[in-house]
């Protein structure tokens, strides 16, 4: 298949789902994950018409981002390191993958010296895999207000991605529990928070029945990555 005739297949999926759970169709946003994809192929997919993009390399991000379209918007979706804050508010509209107050922190004070507010969604390991990132729960509910108290940083919602299985469904509970989160983070903000960032290729309908505002696609979108998905190293 064509990436036209994929993105199409996706979209039409996404609005089904929406049907299925009584939504409506433009309550979900699709980000093109493009890891590990040339930057001819984001600009393809631009042309397309698909503007939002996720990457989870600062370093690729760099390299990429200034080969494709100026009038993208791109997301970050990996694990960021403090040393590697400056570049990521530089090169990301969003941070979707906030795990820690230090972190926090070191956006925020990134942000003040770029003179920009910084929307960012935090990350949580909703089922405390050893191998993930995120917050555990607890934490992220301790934490959150001091989280949203933090100056150029505004919370927009929650992000995960559940632990893998072949099965889609298994994912469901995980899904379920995200949004559980967002609302007890809305209660103890008083405020409502936007977004919950969860779904991908294997599993985006099941996270659109339970709620996803914005699901993150890359295989069924560009096919498989070049580089294995096993690569250890992180960014
Ligand atoms: C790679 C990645 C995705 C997309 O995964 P696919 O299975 O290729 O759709 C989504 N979210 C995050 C955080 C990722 O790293």
């Amino acid at each position: 298949m064509s990436l036209a005739e994929n993105l199409d297949a996706i979209q039409q999926r996404i609005r089904t789902a929406c049907e299925r759970a009584g939504r409506e169709p433009g309550s979900v946003t699709l980000l093109a994950v493009t890891k590990g994809q040339p930057p001819e192929v984001v600009s393809a997919a631009a042309r397309l018409g698909q503007v939002l993009f996720g990457e989870n390399k600062v370093q690729e991000a760099r390299a990429k981002i200034p080969l494709c379209p100026g009038n993208l918007r791109w997301h970050f979706i990996g694990h960021l390191q403090s040393n590697k804050c400056r570049d990521a508010v530089e090169l990301f509209e969003m941070i979707q993958s906030v795990d820690s107050l230090s972190l926090a922190r070191e956006i925020s004070k990134r942000a003040e010296a770029a003179a920009r507010k910084v929307p960012v969604m935090l990350e949580v390991n909703v089922a405390g895999e050893a191998s993930k990132f995120g917050y555990a729960p607890e934490k992220l509910l301790a934490e959150i207000k001091e989280l949203n108290a933090l100056p150029r940083l505004e919370i927009q919602g929650l992000m995960t991605v559940p632990p893998w299985s072949a099965e889609p469904e298994k994912a469901r509970p995980h899904f379920r529990r995200l949004r559980g989160l967002k609302a007890d983070s809305q209660q103890i903000l008083g405020a409502s928070l936007p977004h919950l960032s969860m779904g991908m290729s294997g599993d985006f309908e099941i996270a659109i029945e339970e709620g996803a505002t914005l699901v993150r696609i890359g295989t069924a979108l560009f096919g498989p990555r070049a580089r294995a998905r096993l690569r250890t190293e992180t960014d």
